[in-house]
């Protein structure tokens, strides 16, 4: 399905992250090397990026495939980050082909996007939908099964979870309800959090940065592989990949 990455690290332009490499994101739309379900990327794409200068992130996001878009092709030149988080789409059959489900979604300073399928959508997921308090249901970004994952990740960020928990909750709350995968990518400009469950997840700490990815952009040997089951917590100072945990909430005693 979908290929993602995220970058953090020295300002590079947002080309020489997601276009420039031999096998880049940009190549990943129609020659991804690893995935193992779909072939091309062509169903929409974005990138989220947070600019020196402001608090938010900045997103682009279209319907088209990257390779499309010239108009991005300029932009990406140009502007420099020290963290951004980027998709290509293929778009899981039954959803919404418009730009409104191309990730990264977001929300303040959060970007999140997921690499994946949910089997029996969305009956499947209908009563952990239903734990969500209305407004957030009415709020999704989309209809895409991605966005209402989003929702149920947010609601426990929004209530201060640890990242890494919350993401950890959604998939083994998610999985339990229903087969699928469930590679999900989140940053909030400072770190990054990823999962890797049912696709591949690889990462790579170099002097420069730390790019975490669904498959490698180029064949530096320092890429390592997630395995499958792991949420793996990447920041300036390194990065470190564990069991998936369920999140450790205080329960009343009897
Ligand atoms: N299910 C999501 C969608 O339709 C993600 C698809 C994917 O990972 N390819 O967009």
């Amino acid at each position: 399905m979908c290929r993602h990455l995220a970058y953090l690290g020295e300002r590079a332009t947002l080309a020489s992250v997601v276009m420039e490499p031999e096998h880049s994101l940009f190549r990943q739309a129609w020659a991804p090397r690893l995935q193992r379900y779909g072939t091309v990327n062509a169903d929409g794409f974005g990138v989220g990026w947070y600019a020196d200068d402001d608090d938010l992130p900045a997103r682009y996001r279209r319907a088209v495939p990257m390779w499309a878009d010239s108009s991005f092709a300029d932009v990406a030149r140009v502007t420099r980050t020290r963290c951004l988080l980027a998709a290509v789409r293929s778009a899981t059959p039954g959803m919404t082909a418009d730009e409104s489900a191309a990730a990264p979604f977001s929300s303040g300073r959060w970007l999140f996007s997921h690499n994946g399928a949910v089997s029996g959508w969305p009956e499947s997921l209908a009563r952990l939908a239903a734990t969500l308090p209305p407004g957030r249901l009415l709020a999704r970004e989309s209809t895409v099964d991605s966005a209402l994952l989003w929702a149920l990740v947010l609601a426990r960020l929004d209530e201060g979870d640890d990242p890494a928990e919350a993401l950890s909750a959604v998939v083994l709350n998610a999985s339990a309800a229903a087969t699928g995968r469930y590679n999900f990518l989140l940053t909030n400009g400072d770190r990054i959090w990823a999962t890797a469950y049912g696709d591949t997840l690889f990462w790579r700490a170099g002097e420069h940065g730390t790019v975490v990815a669904s498959e490698p952009y180029d064949e530096r040997p320092e890429w390592r592989e997630a395995p499958d089951r792991s949420v793996l917590i990447a920041s300036r100072d390194g990065v470190d990949v564990e069991p998936l945990r369920p999140a450790r909430k205080e329960t009343a005693a009897p």
